[in-house]
């Protein structure tokens, strides 16, 4: 799903945010990136989910090497196969919970009534189904981020990226949204958590630690998913 080949990535200032990060993810493992501030999980994130492209090295996703698409492809290889779920939530403020998630496939040529019937689904399934027409603002920050989880899985995505999903969540609205990670990779999604949280990190079945933009320690793909 993930092969990262020699990628490095500078910004202007000459910070090297990553530096030769040798990475292979299997379809259907679910991993977690760990490290501290700083240590370049965002930029690892960016270019795994096609927002960014390295300096140098290969990105392949789902056997794409990003380098050699174009703009439309990436934006069609992103819409279809890739999910994003973020520590801030992400909805559209004022717009109703349904609508939020259902303009998950507001890209994928869905009609607006088939969209919004499998919004409900999605809700239904993240404890929602009493929430419809609530605003983003008027939910708890548990039931924003299953709201925007339910939007990120709408499309059925290969690979789901979260980025400190549960980062400003208390830890019972966490555990929720993990679980919700964890039920999403049983049914055969590859997951990448991006997480601070050593505790997180220990729950998943494979970790790999960042520290100065290089990969520290990758505890490896457990063998019962090894491709
Ligand atoms: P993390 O997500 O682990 O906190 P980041 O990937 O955000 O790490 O940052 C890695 C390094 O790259 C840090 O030193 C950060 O200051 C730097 N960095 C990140 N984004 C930019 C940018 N757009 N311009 C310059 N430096 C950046």
């Amino acid at each position: 799903m993930i092969e990262l080949v020699g990628v490095s990535r500078g910004y202007l200032g000459g910070v090297m945010a990553l530096r030769e990060v040798d990475l292979t993810i299997g379809y259907g493992e679910l991993a977690g990136i760990v490290g501290p501030s700083g240590s370049g999980k965002s930029t690892l994130l960016n270019l795994i989910g096609t927002l960014d492209r390295p300096s140098s090295g290969t990105v392949r996703i789902d056997g794409h090497d990003v380098s050699t698409l174009s703009d439309r492809e990436v934006s069609a290889l992103r819409g279809r196969r890739l999910g994003f779920v973020f520590q801030q939530f992400h909805l559209a403020a004022g717009v109703p919970v349904l609508d939020n998630v259902a303009d998950g496939l507001l890209y994928a040529g869905v009609a607006r009534r088939e969209r919004r019937r499998r919004a409900a689904d999605a809700l239904a399934r993240v404890g929602l189904d009493h929430r419809l027409d609530h605003r983003p603002h008027e939910l708890s920050g548990g039931e924003r981020q299953r709201v925007a989880f339910a939007r990120a899985v709408i499309g059925e995505p290969a690979l789901l990226l979260a980025d400190e999903p549960t980062g400003n969540l208390d830890s019972a609205a966490g555990a929720t949204v993990l679980a919700l990670l964890h039920e999403l990779h049983s049914h055969g999604t590859t997951v990448l958590v991006i997480t601070h949280d050593q505790d997180i990190a220990a729950g998943l079945p494979r970790q790999i630690m960042l520290r100065d933009g290089r990969v520290t320690h990758d505890s490896g793909t457990p063998l019962a998913v090894r491709p």
